[in-house]
């Protein structure tokens, strides 16, 4: 099998920056992926309910993602009731796509959780997992389950993704951009502007809708 992988990154977005939107696209380019489907979970299995709600979110994501070509949303989570589990998202794109070569992206910080995810032994039967290096990750040693998983699955080579639809483990070096959604929620919260931080069309919206504003009164942050 030679069939270029479509890369799945699954997030709360809450909201989508740059810190998701620039590793996209160069493990879009670097892996040479059919496509990268981004998926907002409609309710995180593992953090609080987000302060938007899910439509938001989701239009948040579509503006982010418009005018980059291989980028497409995939509303599913979205769509299914109840909490969002990756297996269950994973299960339902391989029934539809076949035996294609998905690729499950995700950050070292996610990573190093991986063992707490539901059903977290299934994913790779489902699908390859990238993990892309983020500023600020612990870098403590894995727990012994995540190490015998690296053991299993380690992967060098890109090309290995094509040749099997699931079951590869790589690291991958992406520019390391220090943004998080809990910072921007924060300066949005005290006032302050995230701008830079985020697509100008996604700050936009957020200030129009008058989103994750501040808690007390306080001078608006100027866009
Ligand atoms: P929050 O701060 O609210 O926890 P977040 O910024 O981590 O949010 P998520 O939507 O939870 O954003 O992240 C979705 C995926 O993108 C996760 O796998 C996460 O590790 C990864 N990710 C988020 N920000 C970065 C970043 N700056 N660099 C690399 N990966 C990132």
């Amino acid at each position: 099998m030679l069939r270029k992988p479509i890369g799945i990154l699954g997030g709360t977005f809450d909201p989508i920056h740059y810190g998701h939107l620039r590793p996209a696209l160069e493990l879009l380019e670097a892996l040479a992926l059919a496509e990268i489907r981004f998926i907002p979970c409609r309710i995180p299995a593992h953090r609080a309910t987000p302060a938007i709600t899910p439509d938001q979110r989701l239009k948040l994501v579509r503006l982010a993602t418009a005018d980059q070509a291989g980028f497409v949303v995939d509303e599913r989570e979205l769509c299914r009731p109840g909490r969002s589990y990756m297996v269950d998202t994973l299960t339902s794109l391989r029934e539809e796509l076949g035996d294609t070569p998905l690729c499950l992206i995700i950050g070292v910080d996610a990573f190093r959780e991986l063992h707490t995810w539901h059903r977290w032994q299934d994913l790779s039967e489902l699908s390859h997992l990238i993990v892309m290096q983020r500023p600020g990750a612990s870098s403590k040693t894995l727990p012994p389950v995540l190490e015998a998983f690296v053991a299993a699955h380690l992967s060098q080579d890109a090309m290995a993704l094509r040749q099997q639809p699931a079951g590869r483990l790589l690291f991958q070096a992406v520019t390391q951009l220090d943004i998080s959604a809990t910072q921007i929620r924060a300066l949005l919260a005290s006032g302050q502007s995230p701008r830079y931080l985020l697509p100008e069309a996604v700050l936009a919206y957020i200030r129009d809708r008058a989103m994750y504003q501040p808690l007390t009164p306080s001078t608006p942050a100027t866009l």
